[in-house]
This record gives C-alpha cells, structure tokens and sequence, in this order.
C-alpha cells in the first residue's frame, strides 16, 4: 500500500524537528503538524527565552561588582519591554531558521493540530486526512497547576515571556528547575520573589550538598525561600493574589507563578482510541527503540516522559531515524546524562548524587568549597562547589556535582571523562588550568569523607 507520506511527524519541537528533518535529507517522504509555533518548548516557551532572562537578570549583580572593580558606573533600570522587544524578535529568528531547515530537507509543514487515527492516519484541524507508514509523536509536555482551589489565579512557565509588565512581587510555587531558575532570574529583575517548596529541600533528587549550597545562596541573594511550605487558601483581589500559606503567613502577591511540574501532551490526540499504550502520567509508553505498542507509532521527547531534556529528545529523535529509515536499530544510552540548573548560582551535574552513591557501593568523597577569585576580590560571600563521587573498588568517578558561574560550561567536558568512565587518578594526572576554578577538579587531593 503508498501512504500519503513515508513519516508524519507530530509536533514541531526539538525531538519531532530533528527527527523530520534528518530523515527527508535521506530522501524519506516526511511531513510534519505543528499547530503552534516552530520550535516546541525549547525555543518557544523554555530554555533558549529563560537563559536570555538569565543573562539579563545577571546584570544587576555585574553592575555592583563592576564597581567594585574600579568602574565608574551609576545604578541602572531593568526595562522589561525594551528586552520583551528584543527577545521576541531573536524568537521570530530561530522560529524562522527551524523552518527554513525543514524547507531545505523536503519536509512538508502543515500548520494545523493534527491528531491520529488510527496506526497509519492523521487527521488536521484543517479537515484533511493524510496517510503515512510511520507517525512520530513528538507533541512535548505541557507545565500543570496541582489540582487546588484558587489555582487559576496563578500562571505558568509559559505565560512568563508574555508578561506586559514585570511584577513587583511573586509568590513562586516548586522546588524544581523551573522554579529556581525563575527565582533567580525574577529577583535579579527587580522582582521581590517568595518561594514556597512543600518538601525539606529544594531540587529534590540532586546531590545534597549542592542543594543546601544553592538553597542558601539563593537566599543570600534577596530569594524569600520558604521549604516545608504549601498553599493553603488563594483568592484573587484587585492588587494580585492573596495567599494564605501553611507556615502561617498570609499576603497578597501580583503573580503566582506554579512550577509544579510538566505533564505529557497527548490529551485529545487520539492515541488510546488507536491503541496506543498510555501510562499513567499520560506518557506515551515506548521500548528502547521510542517504539509504541502500535508499530508503526513510535514517540521521542518529553512526551514519552523518559528524561526531560532537549538534548535528549534529539538524540531519541536521531536514533528513531537510525532505526526506522536506516536499517540500524539504534537504542538511546540515557545513563550518565549532564545536565545543568541555570540556578542563581548555576548547576552542573552528572551520575551519582553522593546519596544515591553510598546505597550502591562503597565510595570516596572529594569536596573543594570555596570563595571564588573573582567574587571574594569584591567582597561576595558566594561560594563555589566542586564535587567527586569515586568507587572505591574501581577508583571511578561516579558523580560530578559543580555550583559555581558557567558550572554547565564545566558539566560538559567533565561529563565527557565521566561518561568515558575516567577513574579519580586520571583527574589527577590532568594537569591543572590555573588560575581557575575548575581546576579544583583535579586538585582535590584527599576524600573529605568515605563511606
Ligand atoms: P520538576 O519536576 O523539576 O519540579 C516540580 C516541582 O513542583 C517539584 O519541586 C515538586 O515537588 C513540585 N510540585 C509538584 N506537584 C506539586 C503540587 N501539587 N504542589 C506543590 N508543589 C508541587 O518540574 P519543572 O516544572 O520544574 O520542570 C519540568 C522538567 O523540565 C524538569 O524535570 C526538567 O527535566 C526540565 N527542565 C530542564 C531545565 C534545564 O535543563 N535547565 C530547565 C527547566 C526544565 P516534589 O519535589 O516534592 O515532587
């Protein structure tokens, strides 16, 4: 039988883009639905417009150390709308190349919502019906609001870019990356940012150490940080939000922000009427090959819920290619992945946390905290962590955890000799970069603590 198409890929975001494109310059048929702009999350609505508001957000600590340096500079102003400006004209630009390169591939874009029909049919908001011998679903996530009264009043991630005015105060409502990077970035605007996270720490799940020093940080740099904190009752009200939390303190906010977490795209597509395994997040369930319970259905990216990442979602839609269109059944290693929090001090990690560590096996741990150079020269107490987890039986570095400015610069090449399963005397045999911060990482000459 000819399909309409050899592939239809649904959603334009990192995995589905990559996947459609990659797979049309083999000259595969392939077509892709994008019912909102080209670029999905990441260049839309996530990483690319919040680092941007990273980087805008920094200047305001710069301006102090600047001074402190010997510039001659006066106090500036944060203006939200000239940076709006800016940044939704750099988003029409990426947008623009990604459908350039999906032009340039022979991929055949339809601005439509497309949902499926059955294992070889979708149907477009447009009312057509199109055929295809694979579909892809790479529909993304979507950010959820828990399930409280009085959870309306308050907006999401997404919501955030589109802002007409920044507002003077906000009640942040998580504890996971997209809280704290908010947190830092808002209070670096000017923003008076409280943060409730209901658990002990925040960044549950990241080695603990690093947790305590970003936590404390944060508060050092005027964050409001409240753990073990809930909502207990909202309101809304002429000037913002009236909040009445579980630590017993009530007050009106301008914005609530929920980053409660993200929640697979698949309601209304169509999936389970085609017998398409959902779990219970509403992921859609795939193999090691991103492959659905319908054959010929397989799904990358955040909405199969494996690792939410982008990079991740790329490399899941490449390896779909490998193994459909090249004869090449390819699997995506998902084991040590580096990741980054642009946390206000910024993240960097790889493998083991030191707790997950010490449940596995016997281990060495190598901490050097300390004030780094250029904030100690203007009088900041910030401090930086680099971090070791090593096997005692195999002397291998089994986590990397660095707090400090650029630590996603530094995750990426020490994730490198992770990755390759580098032992703690191959750190040292590396000569150090001087004068550094990440020089640490290979001067760190005995175990703080072993266990
Ligand atoms: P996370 O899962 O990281 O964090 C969600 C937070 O919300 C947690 O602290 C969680 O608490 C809390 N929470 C969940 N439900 C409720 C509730 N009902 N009431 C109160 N608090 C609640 O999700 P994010 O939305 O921050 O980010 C989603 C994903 O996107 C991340 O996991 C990450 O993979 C990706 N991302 C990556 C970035 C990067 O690479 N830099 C940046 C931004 C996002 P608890 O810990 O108790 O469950």
């Amino acid at each position: 039988m000819t399909y309409d198409y050899d592939l239809f890929v649904i959603g334009g975001g990192s995995g589905g883009v990559r996947a459609a494109r990659v797979a049309a310059a083999d000259g595969v048929r392939v077509a892709l639905a994008e019912e909102d702009r080209m670029g999905g999350t990441c260049v839309i609505r996530g990483c690319v417009p919040k680092k941007l508001m990273v980087f805008a957000s920094e200047f305001s600590e710069a301006i102090s150390d600047a001074r402190a340096y010997g510039w001659d500079l006066a106090d500036g102003k944060f203006d939200w709308s000239v940076f709006r400006t800016k940044l939704y004209a750099q988003l029409d630009f990426l947008e623009g190349v990604y459908r350039r390169m999906l032009d340039t591939s022979g991929v055949t874009t339809y601005n439509a919502r497309a949902t499926v029909k059955d294992a070889h049919h979708v149907a477009l908001s447009t009312g057509e019906v199109i055929s295809a011998g694979h579909i892809l679903i790479a529909t993304g996530g979507l950010p959820v609001r828990p399930d409280q009264q009085g959870a309306e009043f308050g907006i999401t991630s997404n919501d955030i870019f589109l802002l007409e005015k920044l507002p003077a105060s906000i009640l942040i409502i998580g504890g996971g990356y997209i809280a704290c990077e908010f947190a830092g970035i808002l209070n670096g605007l000017g923003v008076r940012v409280t943060q409730f996270y209901r658990g002990e720490q925040i960044l549950r799940g990241f080695d603990g150490e690093a947790r305590g020093m970003i936590a404390d940080q944060m508060r050092g740099r005027g964050v409001d940080l409240h753990c073990g904190t809930s909502i207990l009752a909202m309101e809304k009200r002429d000037d913002g939000v009236w909040v009445k939390s579980s630590n017993g303190t009530e007050a009106v906010y301008e914005r609530v922000l929920f980053a409660t977490g993200r929640a697979p795209n698949t309601k209304g597509l169509g999936l389970a009427e085609a017998g398409v395994k959902l779990g219970r997040n509403g992921e859609v369930v795939v193999d090691g090959y991103s492959q659905s319970s319908v054959p010929s259905i397989y799904a990358v990216g955040d909405v199969t819920d494996r690792v939410q990442l982008t990079p991740v979602a790329i490399r899941e839609g490449m390896a779909f290619v490998e193994t459909v269109f090249r004869g090449n059944p390819t699997k995506v290693d998902h084991h040590l992945i580096p990741s980054a929090v642009f946390t206000q001090p910024e993240f960097g990690t790889i493998g083991l946390t030191e707790e997950a560590a010490r449940e596995q096996e016997p281990i060495e741990v190598y901490v050097a905290s300390f004030r780094p150079m250029q904030h100690s020269f203007v009088g900041r107490s910030d401090r930086a962590l680099m971090k070791l987890i090593v096997s005692q039986a195999t002397r291998k570095v089994l986590g990397c955890h660095i707090v400090a400015d650029n630590a996603g610069e530094m995750i990426q090449l020490a994730g490198i000799a992770v990755k390759m399963g580098a032992t703690k005397e191959d750190f040292d045999r590396t000569v150090a970069v001087h004068p550094t911060m990440a020089e640490e990482l290979v001067t760190i000459k005995t175990p703080v603590r072993t266990a």
